[in-house]
């Protein structure tokens, strides 16, 4: 199988963005545009609170990990895990310096309530594949935390769960090489995405440089 430079390896959060619109993924990971908006900077606080402190927690039969960092040779991605718990169980892997066998379980934070869309789903699913490729194991479950009705979603790693976020990775592998920021059609996600003012005049609503041109010297021999 194909393995990645470290040094080609994306950011794995970008998943989320590319699966909400390739455009936005685009804008931000390659041209490395940012406009925050209050939904941007409400998630990186709840980001913030879950990754801070940086420890391991042991409760009963449970290892909780915060803030952890995974990467995948195969996908050529690397992120951070908000929190991995790793329960004790007969079935699960041995993990480095501790006894016994564990499961693993990420389990994703994200601000608000759960959305229409797989982009969260996405985003966690590829975190496991990343653990699964580090730790040997097979992870069959995870779940999303939402910060606005404070509960956990299950998400179940499907086959086809594991097919699209392959297929994301190795097409944003080739955009990215490409340096190409695709065109998109305007859709209604365009009303909640925090880049709009940035992506719109490019999309070509605002008007052209020649119709402004065109309008400023009629305007002035008028
Ligand atoms: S404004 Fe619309 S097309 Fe542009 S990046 Fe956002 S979602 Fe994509």
């Amino acid at each position: 199988m194909m393995e990645y430079r470290e040094e080609d390896y994306l950011m794995l959060s970008g998943i989320q963005h590319f699966a909400f619109c390739r455009r936005q993924w685009a804008l931000i990971h390659i041209e490395q545009q940012w406009a925050e908006n209050v939904h941007t900077v409400e998630g990186e606080l709840l980001h913030k609170n879950a990754h801070d402190p940086y420890y391991s927690e042991k409760r009963n039969d449970v290892i909780i990990s915060r803030g952890l960092p995974v990467h995948s040779r195969t996908m050529g991605v690397s992120g951070v895990c908000d929190i991995v718990e790793f329960r004790r169980s007969e079935e699960g892997v041995s993990l480095h310096g501790h006894r016994g066998l564990f499961q693993i379980y990420p389990v994703e934070y994200k601000r608000g309530k759960p959305k229409d869309t797989d982009i969260d789903i996405l985003q966690l699913t590829a975190q496991a594949m990343c653990l699964e490729e580090m730790l040997a194991a097979r992870i069959e479950e995870g779940a999303l935390f939402y910060g606005e009705i404070k509960r956990r979603e299950k998400v179940l790693f499907t086959e086809e769960l594991r097919a699209q976020v392959r297929a994301d990775f190795a097409e944003m592998h080739q955009i990215y090489d490409r340096k190409y920021t695709p065109k998109v059609r305007w859709s209604k996600a365009c009303n909640a995405c925090s880049l709009r003012d940035i992506c719109l005049p490019k999309l070509g609503k605002a008007p052209s440089v020649k119709a402004y041109i065109k309008n400023a010297i009629e305007e002035e021999s008028g």
